[in-house]
């Protein structure tokens, strides 16, 4: 497995636009470490504790995202160092990143997370639900957070024409909703693709791509 190979031909498959997440989640601080001196500076992770173990050994530079479900107890440990947390899909945990945004005294990026997927899984907002958390008084006194856009996962499957359908209805969404501005709400930024479906992805419309096993080998 050649990181700096993986990581090359992947960026050369993508538009300038779209940004690439390095998802480095159970890979050894080596293999970030390659990627890293291969020039990649954002890397994505699904377990708070993990993430931090890496940012305390990794360069300073880099910029972390926390792209898997998110426990509202554990936010204070990425509260002072994380650039974007994917995977937000409560107003309850919008509070709390509020909260620990503001004791660091910054404002932290957020994407809403988005259930798009026609297969079960516990994880996004429904679409009525994440109109009626944008639309919330509460929601609009939160200054220390920044909503960029949204996120969403395509169903696990084969079926291309299905996972175009679903990724085009977080589209539509993104859409739909970009000229909704408040002081903490901006969208500018669709994370939605992985290493089997990104390349289906950036042709609906994504602008960040989170890829692990194509760039670091299987988990
Ligand atoms: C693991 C993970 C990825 C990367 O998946 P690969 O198939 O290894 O590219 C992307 N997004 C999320 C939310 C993940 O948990």
């Amino acid at each position: 497995m050649n990181i700096a190979e993986n990581l090359q031909n992947i960026k050369n498959t993508l538009p300038e636009h779209v940004h690439l997440v390095a998802v480095s989640k159970t890979k050894p601080i080596a293999d970030l470490l390659e990627a890293y001196n291969a020039g990649q500076r954002i890397f994505g992770e699904n377990k708070i504790q993990e993430m931090t173990e890496k940012w305390e050994q990794m360069p300073k530079d880099i910029q972390w995202h926390m792209i898997g479900h998110v426990q509202t107890n554990k936010v204070k440990y990425m509260a002072p160092y994380v650039s974007l947390i994917h995977g937000v899909d409560s107003l309850k945990l919008l509070v709390e990143i509020n909260r620990q945004a503001k004791k660091w005294r910054r404002v932290i990026p957020c994407l809403l997370q988005v259930y798009i997927a026609t297969e079960e899984s516990k994880f996004g907002l429904a679409h009525d639900e994440l109109l009626q958390l944008i639309h919330s008084e509460e929601f609009k006194a939160l200054e220390n957070i920044k909503i960029i856009g949204l996120m969403g996962m395509a169903s696990f499957t084969e079926d291309a024409d299905l996972i175009r359908k679903e990724f085009q209805s977080l589209k539509d969404i993104f859409d739909y909703l970009q000229p909704y501005q408040l002081p903490n709400c901006h969208f500018q930024q669709l994370s939605m693709g992985m290493s089997g479906d990104y390349k289906i992805a950036i042709e609906c419309g994504s602008t960040i791509v989170r890829i692990g096993s194509s760039i670091f080998g299987g988990r």
